[in-house]
């Protein structure tokens, strides 16, 4: 039915255009295809020949490799999307829809789940690729008007998490500040019918401070500059940015428009079927947070902080009594041998107290808004469905300081970079190796090395961190970088201020570390922050030192839920978007040569190509592939009787191949060019 669809779709395109094929003409649209694509400098040509031409998208096999060009190109418009319907690969110039409506069509085709791998550095444009598929896949999809509320909850869910979890960095002015992989699920009728969303380590510190040049998360803007006169007022709010001490500290503000943001998020939240007083509760926690960052603090006699400030209005919409926030901000409790004693604070430590609140109130309400927009997103009928999950997660970063969130942002991107390598690379070889095909390996850098540094037992930096928060009271942020120097002093891809040579240590201050990433150097501060704060304070901010079993540290949540994410992929058929961006000043149709020359090599695309171009573009196993051909040979419809190996040597010899267009491994056949698949599943369709 499907297969018919699509061939009806294709008839149609031939008969409009007069040619199936229309192929751009500019540079080498697929590198594995054409054999002069050889050194790294031709590889950059190429794309740049083709970026110049606003042809941003370039394959290597299935790859999609996308160059953020910095402006609107009027390629993503309903027409473009009908055109890449039912569409092989390699018919039309290479785009987003078409590697989105192929993982679709393999997916129930083969009744099985995929997952789309967007990523690349920040900025690179992965947001944009998500929104994309997901946008074709609403429109490319069929549909019933009752699937239409799910189809519409599915999209409407971008707006409101990025409202929440999406700010302006030096990077990138919508950059994600948290991870997201979402599962679209179809039907067998290839339906979108429900969604589910798992958000991964949102960058919370950023809600109290931020580094010069950068903003807040955007719904605290989109409040106070687009919010309604009336939610203002119940919220105690003045319509001024600068009011908020959590709002300026990354310097004087240029007035954005938030206006429509706002009213596009408010109608986003009412799609996905929030309650008015759910919202209400919502916009209440926003203003208290406003609110809860201008609260000064005074010292009495005794150097104990006392609140400046008696803000009525914050109580009113955090809920809660006075004596209680008072306590929560100027005192600490310590359990005695049968008794709670409230131990006072300094000034800096209720400013702590402060912040870290703030931190796990919003932290909290992010997972408490994915929590809601699941349920909007369910699909209780418990018929089989399928999955093409779609990650989007934070790019590799650099900054000028980075501090704790940058070093889980670059550890989840050497992570995903093993799964790229463990996935396309590595396995790649073992099953030639495995299937007796002939084969010259690649060499490629195998990030493992840095995977372990970090998230190794006993060793790694996460369990040495672990064992230092374990001593409270001992442990400092210095103690914690003595233990990584002892531990780890001797390994390549680690060096302190300390450890490094003469040359090295003038680029270091005293409490770094630095780790050799695969995608590059990066400094690590680990006196996070404000100095006073000790690394301790950080795993177990005041709130949660309460609580009588003591708490994972977000590391190991963080590395714990990587696992997971792991699991979920390797389980699915992977498709791959590597972003790479342009230039680092956001300059429109830019091309920096050297900064893109950068993210290709550590991206791995050379090896990728060359593995692709050594290799082979398709493989099944003889009885899945004999199944789906046989009605293509007389020697094996219906029945074939013998070795399902040798059925599909007839089948292929029978279609006029020749023996080095495919190769015969022990249990699957082996096919070079995406080009014959697409000769046979074509002979396919017609038959
Ligand atoms: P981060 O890791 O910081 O979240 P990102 O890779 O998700 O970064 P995006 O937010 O997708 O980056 O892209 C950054 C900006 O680049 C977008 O806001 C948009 O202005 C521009 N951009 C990205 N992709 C495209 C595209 N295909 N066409 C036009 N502009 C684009
Ligand atoms: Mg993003």
């Amino acid at each position: 039915m499907l297969n018919c669809d699509r061939l009806q779709r294709r008839k149609a395109r031939v008969n409009m255009e007069g040619a199936l094929v229309a192929r751009d003409q500019v540079g080498i649209q697929d590198f594995v295809l054409l054999d002069s694509i050889t050194s790294e400098t031709a590889f950059l040509d190429n794309l740049k020949k083709r970026f110049n031409e606003n042809l941003i998208y370039t394959y290597i096999g299935t790859l999609l490799v996308s160059v953020n060009p910095y402006k609107e190109l009027g390629i993503y418009t309903k027409k473009q999307m009908e055109n890449y319907m039912g569409v092989n690969f390699f018919e039309l110039p290479p785009h987003i829809y078409a590697l989105a409506d192929n993982a679709y069509h393999t997916m129930l085709t083969e009744m099985n789940n995929h997952f789309i791998l967007i990523s690349g550095e920040s900025g690179a444009g992965k947001t944009e690729a998500s929104k994309r598929i997901l946008q074709f896949y609403a429109v490319s999809c069929p549909s019933t008007s009752l699937l239409d509320r799910a189809r519409d909850r599915m999209l409407v869910s971008n707006p409101v998490l990025e409202a929440f979890g999406n700010a302006k960095t030096l990077k990138n002015d919508n950059s994600s500040r948290f991870g997201k992989y979402m599962d679209i699920q179809f039907n067998r009728e290839g339906e979108a019918v429900g969604g589910h969303i798992l958000s991964y380590l949102l960058e919370k510190s950023r809600v109290v401070y931020q580094n010069h040049g950068e903003r807040n998360f955007h719904i605290f803007y989109q409040l106070v500059e687009g919010g309604e006169e009336e939610t203002l007022r119940l919220l105690g709010l003045e319509r001024n940015c600068q009011h908020y001490c959590y709002l300026v500290q990354g310097g004087t503000l240029n007035t954005v428009n938030y206006k429509n943001d706002w009213k596009t998020m408010q109608k986003a939240l009412f799609v996905l079927g929030f309650s008015e007083k759910e919202t209400e509760y919502l916009f209440g926690i926003i203003g208290s947070i406003l609110h809860l960052g201008n609260v000064q603090f005074e010292a009495d006699s005794k150097g104990y902080a006392h609140p400046l400030t008696a803000c009525c209005i914050l109580l009113q919409l955090l809920g809660v009594h006075v004596q209680v926030l008072q306590e929560a901000l100027t005192f600490k409790k310590i359990e005695a041998k049968t008794e709670e004693v409230l131990s006072p604070f300094s000034v800096d430590h209720a400013i702590y107290a402060r912040d870290a609140l703030t931190k796990a109130l919003y932290d909290r309400t992010f997972t408490w808004l994915v929590n809601k927009i699941n349920e909007s997103l369910e699909n209780k009928d418990s018929t089989k469905k399928t999955v093409i999950g779609l990650l989007d997660i934070y790019g590799f970063e650099v900054f000028y300081v980075n501090s704790f969130e940058q070093f889980c942002i670059n550890y989840c991107n050497e992570k995903l970079q093993q799964l790229f390598i463990q996935l396309t690379l590595k396995s790649e070889q073992e099953e030639y190796e495995a299937e007796d095909i002939e084969w010259e390996p690649v060499q490629f850098f195998n990030n493992r090395i840095i995977c372990d540094l970090v998230e190794q037992r006993h060793s790694g930096i996460i369990s040495i961190l672990d064992e230092e928060c374990m001593r409270p009271g001992e442990a400092t942020d210095l103690t914690f970088l003595e233990r990584l120097e002892e531990r780890l002093g001797n390994h390549p891809h680690f060096v302190t201020h300390r450890l490094a040579d003469q040359k090295t240590r003038k680029t270091m201050d005293r409490g770094d570390f630095r780790l050799l990433h695969y995608a590059g150097e990066v400094t690590y501060c680990v006196v996070m922050h404000q100095a006073k704060n000790s690394i301790v304070k950080h795993c177990f901010p005041p709130t949660e030192a309460d609580s009588k079993k003591r708490p994972e540290t977000v590391a190991t949540q963080f590395k714990s839920s990587l696992m997971g994410l792991t699991k979920i992929l390797t389980a699915k058929e992977p498709w791959y978007v590597r972003c790479l961006k342009s230039n680092e000043d956001k300059q429109p149709g830019r091309f920096d040569h050297v900064l893109v020359r950068h993210q290709v090599k550590y991206l791995g695309l050379m090896e990728h190509l060359r593995v692709r171009r050594a290799g082979f573009a398709y493989r099944r196993r003889y009885e899945v592939f004999l199944h789906r051909y046989k009605p293509l040979c007389p020697a094996t419809w219906p029945h074939w009787r013998g070795v399902p190996a040798d059925g599909v040597e007839r089948i292929l010899k029978h279609l006029g191949y020749s023996e080095d267009e495919y190769k015969m491994g022990r249990t699957k056949i082996f096919i070079r060019h995406p080009r014959t698949l697409f000769a046979i599943e074509d002979a396919y369709e017609i038959c």
